[in-house]
């Protein structure tokens, strides 16, 4: 029998649309073949210029992955006023968030996430099957390694 999720019957979200998970502080958008396979299309460049324009390579111990770029205020350099600029395309990364297995493993991480994304804890309840499916959905992407 499968080990009880504190979201057996699912999570309070809605997105409040401030941004802050695109903006302001450094992090990384790693991104998977699929993912730069999708921008490369809603950006009209070929896959090296895409790269060499809006990539960087990111070190985490021996493991070389594709991260997108920030701003020098540490925007994602997709990020506008009128929201991001490649939102039809967005990496799973950010389709996904903030069902990430990391906010999920226990309910103090989940509940620690709304002091930084404010659409925890308000809205309607997303399902036990649809917080899964957007775990797996993520888990799924092979990421770009170099
Ligand atoms: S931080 Fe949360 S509420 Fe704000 S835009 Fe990101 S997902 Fe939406
Ligand atoms: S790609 Fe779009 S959704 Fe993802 S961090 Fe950048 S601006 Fe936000």
């Amino acid at each position: 029998m499968s080990e009880k999720k504190f979201y057996e019957n699912g999570l309070q979200f809605e997105c409040q649309r401030c941004s802050a998970c695109c903006r302001h502080e450094p992090g990384y958008v790693f991104l998977s073949k699929n993912d730069l396979d999708a921008l490369v299309d809603e950006t009209g460049l070929s896959e090296q210029d895409f790269l060499l324009k809006y990539c960087r390579t990111v070190d985490l111990g021996g493991i070389k992955r594709i991260s997108l770029i920030e701003k020098k205020n540490y925007d994602c350099i997709f990020w506008t006023e009128e929201g991001c600029r490649v939102y039809k395309a967005r990496p799973v990364q950010c389709r996904t968030y903030p069902f990430w297995i990391s906010y999920l493993e226990e309910e103090k991480d989940w509940k620690d996430l709304a002091k930084s994304c404010p659409g925890v804890g308000k809205g309607p309840i997303v399902s036990k099957e649809e917080i899964e499916k957007r775990i797996a959905e993520r888990q799924d992407e092979q990421m770009l390694t170099v």
